[in-house]
């Protein structure tokens, strides 16, 4: 099997919050292997194009878990929102997040392994942190809802992005990083594992 790679991002929050380390130690303890970082300031050009408002599933995506959150709690969306339409209501978050991502430094990785983009997305959890499985870093790290974020007419701060599904991850790994900042070496786990 040709190893898979996967883009991570860790947010303003977690580089704010001082868990650079500790997220980098539970990929690596997994057996994923670091194959490129680097610490920049998303400008407005790159966050747009990281989050691309011509992705409609993926805007209507995240105002599909908006309403998850609002149906769990009982909460009416056209109140809080002003709408109950997801896209609508994604393109509004969308908006949140790329003020967020461009709010301070964050620290981009691509991790490489057998089945990197499902492994990462396992340890990351769910999107919603207070949904997320304890074990997970969303989980462990964060208590965050779209109900909270909503209210504060902000992003869920869920610590890090991670690619979706290994077509996004190529988008996304051509987007943040040129050829020769990505690296190749041998990790000890890969004979063990064979
Ligand atoms: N997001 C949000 N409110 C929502 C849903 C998503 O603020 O109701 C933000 C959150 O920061 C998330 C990002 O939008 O990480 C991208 O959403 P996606 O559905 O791609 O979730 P992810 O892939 O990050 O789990
Ligand atoms: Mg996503």
């Amino acid at each position: 099997m040709k190893p898979e790679r996967t883009l991570v991002v860790l947010k303003p929050d977690a580089v704010k919050r001082g868990l650079i380390g500790e997220i980098i130690t539970r990929f690596e303890r997994v057996g994923l292997k670091l194959v490129a970082c680097k610490m920049l300031q998303v400008s407005r050009e790159l966050a747009d194009k990281h989050y691309p408002l011509s992705r409609r599933e993926f805007i209507e995506g995240m105002g599909k878990k908006t309403l998850e959150n609002y149906k769990d709690m009982g909460v009416d969306p056209k109140k809080e929102m002003g709408t109950d339409d997801p896209y609508e209501i994604g393109k509004v978050i969308r908006e949140w997040l790329v003020e967020m991502i461009t709010s301070g430094p964050v620290l981009a990785m691509v991790w490489e392994g057998p089945h990197a983009v499902e492994l990462v997305r396992k340890i990351t959890g769910h999107t919603l942190p207070l949904k997320a499985e304890p074990g997970t870093i969303r989980g462990d790290f964060s208590f965050d809802s779209s109900y909270l974020a909503n209210a504060k007419k902000r992003a869920i701060k869920n610590l890090l992005h991670a690619s979706g599904d290994p077509e996004e991850a190529e988008y996304e790994i051509n987007l943040w990083f040129s050829k020769d900042e990505i690296h190749s070496y041998e990790r000890a786990e890969e004979k063990v594992m064979e």
